[in-house]
């Protein structure tokens, strides 16, 4: 998971790597997971001590739905452009300017990347905020947790606005 900067003595390198979903979990509070591989496909431009990654990470990670907690597939395609500097440049002056602005620009430390933080930062950057399973997913029944997309349980006659049942028991005072 950890890219070796001294491994690269050439002014270009390819790396291709690819990294089984089961090395990528992060414990307990995933977002996400990754679905059999995630490959990552980096070209790195070397100048002095600072490193440009581009290229391209694919995979296919299973999020869980924001309604009904269903997973759902999501067919991640991220094109990486980043910029590594060594991190002691990150404090005090450097000598390194940076000039692309819009270009993301990343630190390493060590003459190591953590190729397995870069992944995790460019999904958390390509998930979308709210997941669904589909547009009109109607999700979980508040009262009985059942899934509304594919269970019709009677709960949802009885449900009424909690502000509606303050209304009718201050009438009926
Ligand atoms: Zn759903
Ligand atoms: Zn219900």
């Amino acid at each position: 998971m950890i890219l070796d900067l001294r491994s690269i003595k050439g002014q270009r390198e390819r790396v291709r790597r690819t990294f089984p979903g089961d090395t990528l979990s992060q414990g307990g509070g995933d977002q996400y997971r990754v679905v059999d591989t995630a490959t990552l496909d980096l070209d790195i431009r070397k100048d002095g001590g600072k490193y440009r990654v581009v290229g391209r990470l694919e995979a296919t990670l299973e999020l869980g739905c924001c309604r009904c907690l269903e997973s759902l597939p999501l067919v991640v395609g991220v094109d990486v452009d980043l910029l590594f500097l060594p991190v002691s440049d990150n404090t005090g002056e450097g000598d390194f300017q940076i000039e692309e602005s819009d270009l993301g620009t990343a630190f390493y430390r060590d003459d190591q990347i953590d190729l397995a933080q870069l992944i995790h930062e460019q999904f958390q950057l390509a998930l979308p905020m709210k997941p669904l399973c589909r547009d009109d997913c109607r999700g979980l029944c508040p009262v009985c947790g059942g899934n509304r997309n594919t269970t019709t349980c009677q709960c949802v006659e009885r449900w009424e606005d909690p502000r509606l049942a303050v209304l009718k028991s201050l009438k009926s005072e």
